[in-house]
Formats: structure tokens, sequence, C-alpha cells
């Protein structure tokens, strides 16, 4: 380790034999938020990765390591910030999305930046200023099992390129919810990987091939290229729990919850889902426990959802996404988002 700002670890140019035999060694090694610098054949040009944003998503950093632990040469330069350290390093490992009493690293990402996580991402996105990047990957993990997609604030064929690196599906979301996406969107191509699922060994190869595409080709863009298989799925409704309600995971209705998902929700995610598929079952307070905001903050949760016999069922065509099976996740984050298949 090289030197420290305030709120950052500066690596410059780490050689392989520096970063450590495993990924925990390399997390020990980096200590906290860190900011590494690697250079590239041509100088004269960078290209930004982002990861480990939540402490439970290792394929990035896994990524990185095993990456850095090859000891290729990028095309251009590459910069990474890699950020919940702490949280992937509390026993036993990759178990915290944050720490108990920090904030999430991907929401604070705009003003005001008062917490000791928004200082962090305003000294990373200054650090960004300095270089003319031609592209930012930020790559994380869905909590339960889902494909590997792009997410984008931004649609165009530099986003599509990007997405095309790792998968063939990119969802277009108008959502705000303070990303580092949306701070970088309009200087710098930008996309977020959701890799696949964290316990998924084959999110880990996806993040690897996808960053060893990024890092070694010399035109990320290149003229003319068209990305006609890639689909879009446009306008996610985030789906969350109004506050203080309460959610199980099983397979028939727990009686303390406020509702109910099945318990093998996850493999909901990216599939079509009909309405009167079952999802879960409802409680006492039925639909009015769902907050489902669309990006003009419109509670769509009636428009979504039904409830028949103390089920939960889907109430127009459409897909889900992010579903995670984790209670403390989909409290204190969402449960899942939901794709209308109006606007696909
Ligand atoms: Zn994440």
């Amino acid at each position: 380790m090289k030197h420290r700002t305030d709120f950052l670890r500066i690596w410059d140019n780490p050689q392989t034999e520096e970063v450590g035999d495993s990924v925990e060694e390399f997390l020990h090694l980096l200590g906290g938020p860190t900011w590494i610098d690697i250079p590239g054949k041509d100088p004269s040009r960078s290209r930004a990765i982002v990861t480990l944003l939540h402490g439970n998503e290792p394929s990035g950093i896994r990524a990185i390591h095993q990456w850095l632990r090859i000891g290729h040469t990028p095309y251009v330069n590459v910069v990474c910030f890699i950020g919940a350290v702490e949280a992937a390093l509390a026993p036993p490992g990759f178990a915290f999305r944050t720490l108990p009493g920090s904030l999430d690293l991907n929401r604070c990402w705009q003003e005001p930046y008062d917490s000791v996580e928004g200082h962090i991402a305003q000294e990373v996105l200054q650090r960004f200023q300095r270089f003319n990047l031609e592209a930012l990957i930020d790559i994380h993990n869905t909590s339960g099992r889902s494909p590997c997609y792009g997410i984008t604030t931004q649609i165009g064929d530099k986003q599509k390129a990007l997405t095309a690196l790792f998968s063939s599906q990119l969802v277009v979301t108008d959502l705000r919810l303070g990303t580092i996406m949306e701070a970088t969107e309009f200087e710098t191509p930008t996309i977020a990987v959701e890799c696949g699922g964290n316990h998924d060994p084959q999110s880990d190869r996806l993040a690897f091939d996808g960053l060893s595409r990024f890092t070694q080709t010399d035109s990320l863009f290149p003229p003319g290229k068209e990305y006609s298989d890639i689909s879009i799925f446009e306008h996610p409704i985030r789906v969350e729990l109004r506050k203080g309600a309460t959610v199980a995971y099983a397979s028939s209705p727990v009686e303390e919850a406020d509702c109910t998902l099945r318990c093998d929700a996850d493999n909901f995610n990216f599939g079509v889902l009909h309405p009167g598929e079952q999802i879960g079952w409802a409680g006492p307070n039925q639909l009015d426990v769902f907050l489902a905001r669309d990006a003009k903050g419109r509670n769509r949760a009636k428009e979504l959802f039904s409830v028949l016999n103390g089920q939960l069922h889907i109430a127009q065509p459409g897909r889900i996404l992010m579903m995670t099976t984790d209670p403390i996740l989909a409290t204190s984050d969402c449960l899942f988002y939901f794709l209308p298949s109006t606007s696909q």
C-alpha cells in the first residue's frame, strides 16, 4: 500500500506478487476503500472499474484480483475503485452489504456529501475528473439467483457495447437512487453489471471474462458496430415494504409477517410472469404493505399485484428482477423490481 488520503487508500500499479494469493488476502492488504491505478500500453487513455460497493457481492473483486495475479498490462490505463472492503472482510466474509451503522455505498453519489460514505464518493468522483474516461463499469452481484444483465440510466450504443462485454440483456432505469452511475452518466458511458447471484461460480467467471475484455481491447466502441442482439428492458418499478412492515420467505404463509414470499422466489428473476402467478401470501394488510414506486413516484402496487384467498399474485404480465430471499436486505433496500411487459 502506497499512501492514504483523507478517505481513500491509494495503490499505484500493484505488482502480481504484491496482491496476495487469495482474494481474502487481497482484501486484508486493501484494508479499506481503495483507489488503484494500473498503467496501460497507451498511457494517454483511461477506463474505470468500480466494484464491491456492496460487501456481499464478491464477483467483481475476485475478477480484479485474478486479473492482477495474471499480470496483464491493460490496453489503456485502468483506474479501479474498490468500495466496501471492511464490510466484505467482516466475518464470515462477503456476508454484509454494508457494516451496521454505515450507509449503502451505492446510494450516496449525490449532494450533500456529508456522510463518511458521501465523502468517499466525492473524492472518487473528483479523481475521475482527472481522467478523460472512455467508460466506467460498476460490477455487482444479485443476492438471489439471477442471470447476468447490465443496468444503465442512459441508453445508447456505448451502453449496449459495454453490456455486450458481459451479457445480452440491458435494463434501462429512470429511477434515481443516488447510485454512482447517476453521477457519471453524462460525462462517461457507464453501466452497472449484475453478474448473477453472489454464491454462483458462474457469476465470478462472467465478471472475469467481461473485465478481461474491458481492459484488453483497443476499442470498446468500434464504429459502425450494431448491437441488435442486446435485449432492452425499460423502466423497472421498485417494490419496497412500507416502513416497519416485515417479510418472511417460506413455502407457506408465516402468520407473524406482513407478507410472505415464496422461499424459491429468486427463481423468478428475469423470467416472464403471467397474471395469476403466485409469488407468495398476503398478510392482514394485504397490498397496503407494499410501495411499488415508478420514476414519477406513483405507487403502482395495486396494478401490479392482486390477492385471492390470501395468495399474492402477479396482476399483469412482466418480469421480476433482483428478487432477494434475504429478509434483512429486503427490508433495508427493496423486495425486488418489476418490469411490466407493456413497457418492454
Ligand atoms: Zn450491489
